[in-house]
């Protein structure tokens, strides 16, 4: 898919105050610091679409941005932010989980993880909160350039068999860096395939 246009449309305290629309809504996830900014300007090729932040875990709101005034990006706050305080978190956790099970276009929530690392406890905790409410999701490996293409198959490959322990199948897995652009075509096809279904 080539992307023509991307702008930044509001941030929204709650998904009662998300902007009404009938476009297929695609939503990004993720620890916080998990590359999520990156990836979202990578995808669109607008290096200051979404903003990196230095401040890890500092957005509490929800981002829409319009594509070729087609279909939306969606990102989400990141969580598991040790420095955040426990009220924070729990107002967090009702804004993530209220957009996600009543906005009815979101049609695929994209989690990031950290292709470096081992399976985290609060990424398959959020994983298995999906699967019980059957929402959409794939997985995406970030960060991938920072491993030899040997580790990077490794280390998504264990991850991979360590949710098949407990799944019965995977979810599409998406292997991405944002600086040298792997996976960008993948997903963006992937988004184009599901913008032809109807809503
Ligand atoms: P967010 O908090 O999830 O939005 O993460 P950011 O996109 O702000 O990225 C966090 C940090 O990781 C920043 O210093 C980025 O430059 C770096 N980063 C993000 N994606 C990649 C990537 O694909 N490769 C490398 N090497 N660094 C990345």
């Amino acid at each position: 898919m080539i992307i023509n246009t991307a702008r930044f449309v509001t941030s929204s305290p709650s998904v009662e105050k998300c902007p009404d629309s009938s476009m297929h809504e695609y939503a990004f996830i993720g620890r916080s610091n998990v590359g999520k900014s990156s990836l979202i300007n990578m995808l669109t090729g607008r290096s200051g679409l979404a903003m990196t932040s230095s401040t890890p875990g500092k957005t509490m709101l929800i981002n829409h941005f319009i594509i070729n005034d087609t279909w939306q990006i969606v990102d989400l706050p990141g969580y598991g932010y040790a420095q955040r305080s426990k009220a924070d978190r729990a107002k967090l956790e009702k804004m993530i989980k209220g957009y996600i099970i009543n906005r009815p276009q979101m049609t695929n929530l994209f989690l990031l993880v950290d292709g470096r690392l081992k399976p985290q406890k609060i990424d398959l905790e959020f994983m298995e909160w999906l699967g019980e409410n059957g929402v959409p999701f794939s997985i995406v490996f970030t960060k991938l350039d920072k491993l030899s293409s040997t580790a990077a198959k490794k280390m998504t490959g264990d991850y991979c068999a360590t949710l098949l322990e407990t799944w019965e199948q995977l979810p599409p897995v998406f292997r991405t860096s944002s600086t040298d652009r792997r996976g960008r075509e993948a997903i963006l096809d992937y988004i184009e395939e599901m913008n032809a279904l109807p809503l």
